[in-house]
């Protein structure tokens, strides 16, 4: 029950206002019908003159504040029961009610909190406001969560709130029913221009790449940055393939014109990859990673340009997730072996050297074939694992095959783009030769154009390390990845493969014959070695043989297979033995 406050005298009311005064704080007194009796000189210069009664209270003060909070925050003060205040004997009411308040000078926001008590003065109990500008703790606490949430060189959102934003998007169009788009942007070169020109300017490039983008996109959508030169956007509402055409259109027309910075004209572009919810998958991680591998994709087959997922990525996308779990327990299991094909001279059909093919024995699914667990092994990032390895397993089997043969041989091992680029796969490489005591001339590493065209500057000295640890260099499956022949020059390169599309359809095809003839043409002069892959009969081991071509590999001199059947094949029991692998 609220006690009728005591009386204050009118002298002490003012000592009050004095005390109130001097402190320096936002003050009023009010009577209980919003007539101000005191303002401080601080409220004054705030909010104007208002001496002038009646108030229309402070929700007029505090224009967004909702009226109806404040009128009985008022009410509140005005019945909380008061109790004596020291030694001025003036009566407050115990606890303020507290409301906060915005207030809006033309740009400026302006926070204020508002502590409202009951005081008890002659026959009317009054109100004290005492208001604190907490602007600058709300500042400090908005920079804090932007801080936290957005990443500091470009002011995009961080990957945190795009987890955040992506969550709510998917909420919404579980609702709606209506799907979106994800794009992940990679900027092409962007490690040259950094490399090349320094971080300061490789900054400014990030920057002005962010800031392009960002107009290029609605309100409505999130662009987040989330590595060095990786930005994904969020597209809710974008779904139909045209609308994702011309956003991408824009979005890569935008990186492409170039960046003028510190009297540089610098020319980046950037590889464009897409997924759909909820075509693609349903939830933010595996979105961004299928966007990602489109991207990945979109980079190793040209670049500066948008791909959409597709399901053709992965052989069987409906397995990939269950395929996925199992490649981690599979590793585990010990269910990866090696198969190693012969790569046998076009003179003689010696066997020269073998390549190694990665095999998974899956104890249901029986053999999968690389073409189903190598790409997800790529985009989950496993394959740095697995190819680390390959490339140990293989240079200890080389060292048996070159004692039971009596002579060298070499060691070909597939150096996936991902392995390629890692900061670890030097020392993998040594690792790998060290363990297996080999001095590194009996390797051979095979990679793709694509693998070379991503990033060619860090390709050249990561080629010229090799080199230095005396392995060579071979391009797989050539003239089927985009191609500038000037890396030819560039790279120390070793040995070119040809590849099968362009052997399968020989001798008959007369525009493969004349690839093959250029191709052959091409590494003489150069002074490259030539393997064919994928020869199947024996017109076609001729066409190449004839041509010039020094080594075949093809189930025409041996299927890939066991180490101990490619042993055996090394030896006289081969013959017999040759038939019967699959
Ligand atoms: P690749 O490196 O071009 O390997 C040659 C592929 O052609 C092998 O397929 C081989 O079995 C197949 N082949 C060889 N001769 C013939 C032939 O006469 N006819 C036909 N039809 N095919 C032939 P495989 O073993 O299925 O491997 C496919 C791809 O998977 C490889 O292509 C390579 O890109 C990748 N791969 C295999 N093992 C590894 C590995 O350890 N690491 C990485 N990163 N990739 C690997
Ligand atoms: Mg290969
Ligand atoms: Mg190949």
């Amino acid at each position: 029950m609220p006690t009728s406050p005591p009386e204050v005298s009118a002298d002490a009311s003012h000592r009050i206002d004095h005390l109130l005064e001097a402190a320096g704080d936002i003050v009023f007194r009010l009577d209980a019908s919003g007539k101000v009796l005191f303002a401080s000189s601080r409220a004054q210069r705030l909010f104007g003159s208002v001496d002038q009664a009646p108030l229309p209270m402070l929700a007029a003060l505090a224009a967004d504040v909702d009226q109806a909070v404040l009128r009985n925050a008022i009410a509140d003060a005005g019945n909380v029961p008061t109790q004596p205040m020291a030694d001025e004997g003036a009566l407050l009411s115990p606890e303020p009610v507290r409301v906060a308040v915005r207030m809006h000078a033309g740009d400026q926001e302006t926070w204020f909190e508002l502590r409202i008590s009951a005081l008890s003065h002659a026959d009317t109990p009054q109100l004290l406001v005492v208001g604190r500008d907490m602007s600058s703790q709300h500042a400090t606490e908005a920079r804090l969560r932007h801080m936290a949430t957005h990443d500091a060189l470009t002011g995009l959102p961080n990957r945190l709130l795009l987890s955040d934003r992506m969550r709510m998007v998917i909420a919404q169009a579980r609702r709606s029913g209506q799907g979106f788009a994800i794009v992940t942007i990679g900027l092409d070169g962007f490690k040259k221009v950094n490399d090349g020109l320094g971080h300061p300017v490789g900054d400014a490039v990030l920057r002005m790449a962010a800031a392009r983008l960002r107009k290029m996109l609605r309100d409505s959508d999130t662009l987040a940055r989330v590595g060095g030169d990786e930005f994904v956007a969020v597209l809710p509402g974008t779904h139909s393939a045209a609308q994702i055409k011309l956003v991408t259109g824009r979005l890569l027309a935008t990186t492409q014109s170039p960046f003028e910075i510190d009297g540089h004209t610098i020319y980046v572009g950037a590889s464009i990859g897409v997924s759909t919810f909820p075509e693609h998958a349903e939830d933010e991680v595996r979105l961004v990673a299928l966007a990602d591998a489109a991207m990945s994709l979109a980079k190793e087959t040209g670049k500066g340009r948008a791909l959409t997922y597709s399901s053709r990525f992965n052989a069987a996308p409906e397995h990939d997730i269950s395929l996925e779990a199992a490649m981690f327990q599979a590793i585990r299991e010990g269910e990866f072996l090696l198969h190693y094909q012969p790569i046998v001279a076009a003179a003689t059909r010696q066997i020269q050297g073998f390549e190694a093919l990665m095999r998974w024995k899956h104890p249901t699914l029986g053999m999968v074939p690389p073409a189903r667990f190598i790409p997800i092994a790529e985009t989950n990032g496993l394959i740095n694992m697995l190819g680390a390895w390959a490339l140990k397993s293989a240079c200890m089997q080389i060292r048996q095959f070159a004692q039971a043969a009596g002579r060298p041989l070499y060691m070909s091992v597939n150096i996936s783009p991902r392995q390629f680029r890692s900061d670890k796969f030097l020392q993998v490489l040594d690792d790998a030769i060290g363990y297996a005591g080999l001095d590194g001339s009996e390797l051979v590493l095979e990679i793709t154009e694509g693998t070379l065209m991503i990033d060619p500057v860090h390709a050249e000295t990561i080629l010229t390390r090799m080199a230095e640890r005396r392995a060579r260099i071979a391009i797989d499956d050539f003239g089927t990845g985009y191609s500038s022949l000037a890396y030819l020059k560039r790279f120390p390169i070793s040995v070119l493969k040809i590849d099968r599309a362009f052997i399968k359809d020989l001798p008959a095809s007369e525009k493969d014959g004349a690839i093959c003839n250029a191709v052959l043409d091409l590494a003489r002069h150069l002074n490259l070695s030539v393997v064919a892959e994928g020869v199947e009969t024996e017109d076609q081991f001729h066409f190449v043989e004839q041509r010039g071509c020094r080594y075949v590999q093809g189930y025409l001199t041996g299927k890939p297979m066991p180490p101990q059947v490619a042993l055996a094949a090394l030896t006289d029991t081969y013959q017999q033995l040759r038939e019967g692998v699959a």
